[in-house]
């Protein structure tokens, strides 16, 4: 990440196949797996369509918002980071059930994050990379 004091992150490694998800550009949507037949969101990416069994999966967009299902709150330093509380969460898009995410709540204090609370997609940077995490909905 680009800001200083923020959580470092260990980079992920991926396929071209998994790229869209990692390297979307400002603006961009956050896209997920999908199968192009029967439009099932497959993530993480399958290479088979759990559905329809179609092989023909690619990338869509979704909407970017959806709420915690679960979460956990790290309070442990696991480098040199000035403050190591960061939120572990999934959570649960709006366009299918069962559609889940691990990511990261962000903008709110961690014991503000609560279970069925309202998120929006909100992108880190990482050098070329943008990394998706979520921050409360506020409306
Ligand atoms: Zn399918």
């Amino acid at each position: 990440m680009s800001d200083e004091g923020a959580m470092r992150r260990i980079r992920p490694i991926f396929t071209e196949d998994e790229a869209y998800f990692w390297t979307t550009q400002p603006g961009d949507p956050l896209r997920l797996a999908r199968c192009d037949d029967c439009e099932l969101f497959l993530h993480p990416r399958y290479p088979v369509c759990r559905r329809c069994f179609s092989r023909s999966i690619g990338a869509a967009p979704v909407s970017g918002y959806g709420e915690v299902y679960s979460f956990t709150v790290n309070h442990r330093a696991w480098n040199a980071e000035p403050d190591p509380t960061y939120v572990v969460a999934i959570v649960a898009l709006d366009e299918q059930p069962g559609l889940h995410l691990l990511t990261n709540i962000v903008g709110c204090q961690a014991e503000e994050v609560r279970i069925g609370m309202r998120v929006a997609v909100a992108f880190e940077a990482d050098g070329d990379l943008r990394i998706p995490v979520f921050e409360p909905v506020t409306e």
